[in-house]
């Protein structure tokens, strides 16, 4: 039975391609300190939409993982709850439906560019390590009010409309305010994959949606990212949840953490016999006050 008393509810949300390391283990961890410090409720969601690269191996091994760390959850894909199913490979035709409400309301226009084609329209230099800005090559804006007309061996991907030159804001629960301009940080973005996938920011919007998540707790890296979701939040006059982002780890060099580095992943932490508390108390002491 759903509860209509609407306490805290928070998630975490792994996407299983690789073994968890020290960054996924601190973020998860702080989420479900924040949830069980306000009483609420933890969401497990598995982000497994990216079929090629997702594998159930490293699916079992997060929820090891996770366990060891210590961390509980009170719905997911293992025990189920009334928000189900918590996979988002299981839950496609629901992203289907919202993208076509996107569709229907005017924010979705499709678009024939292949990434080398939105690098190479890009004019304005960017920081390398940052995404190319998508210049609107088949925005309706510039063709005459038009979608483009694509031809049978165009592969075609559905990009979200953004408002032009507008400031995004935020009050982060870590990083205090944020704000990003559009066109600026971020150009209309992909929303739904040539290759019939939904994107993250479609996918990720209606999860925290459908689930009532009240706090998204995630790794600053996905920072910008809040902006996108917001805008969709607000397309689909949703009521946007509250956002908090963890510091990132780096390694001994400064670099952040990929799950290409075996080294640091959990499981090799625990397979060399360190303790889960040794490596929570590190957390502990550098990001909770
Ligand atoms: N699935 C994403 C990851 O593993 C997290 C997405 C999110 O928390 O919004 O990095």
């Amino acid at each position: 039975m759903k509860n209509n008393i609407i306490t805290y509810r928070g998630r975490i949300a792994p996407t299983p391609t690789g073994h968890l390391h020290l960054g996924h283990a601190q973020t998860f961890w702080i989420a479900a300190k924040r949830a069980s410090d306000s009483g609420g409720k933890l969401i497990y969601r598995s982000e497994d939409l990216d079929y090629q690269r997702c594998k159930q191996e490293y699916h079992e091994s997060a929820i090891d993982d996770l366990h060891w760390l210590g961390i509980k959850w009170n719905e997911g894909p293992d025990i189920g709850g009334p928000y189900k199913p918590y996979t988002q490979s299981e839950r496609k035709n629901r992203y289907r439906k919202v993208f076509k409400e996107l569709q229907l309301r005017g924010f979705v226009y499709p678009c024939k560019c292949s990434r080398k084609d939105v690098a190479e329209a890009t004019t304005a230099p960017h920081k390398s390590g940052s995404e190319p800005l998508y210049p609107g090559t088949c925005s309706p804006i510039n063709n005459q009010g038009q979608d483009i007309i694509p031809n049978k061996k165009d592969k075609i991907n559905w990009r979200f409309r953004i408002p032009e030159g507008e400031y995004i804001e935020f009050e982060d629960g870590y990083f205090g305010a944020q704000r990003y301009l559009t066109n600026k940080d971020f150009g209309d973005f992909v929303i739904w994959r040539h290759d019939d996938i939904p994107s993250y920011q479609l996918a990720v919007v209606t999860d925290d949606h459908d689930m009532q998540i009240t706090e998204v707790v995630r790794g600053a890296d996905l920072l910008k990212c809040t902006a996108r979701q917001i805008l969709l939040y607000r397309a689909l006059e949703w009521s946007i949840p509250k956002f908090y982002h963890c510091p990132l780890v780096t390694d001994l060099n400064g670099q952040r953490l990929a799950k290409r580095s075996n080294a640091l992943s959990l499981l090799s932490m625990r397979k060399s016999g360190l303790s889960a508390q040794s490596i929570i108390n590190n957390f502990e002491l550098k990001n909770i006050e």
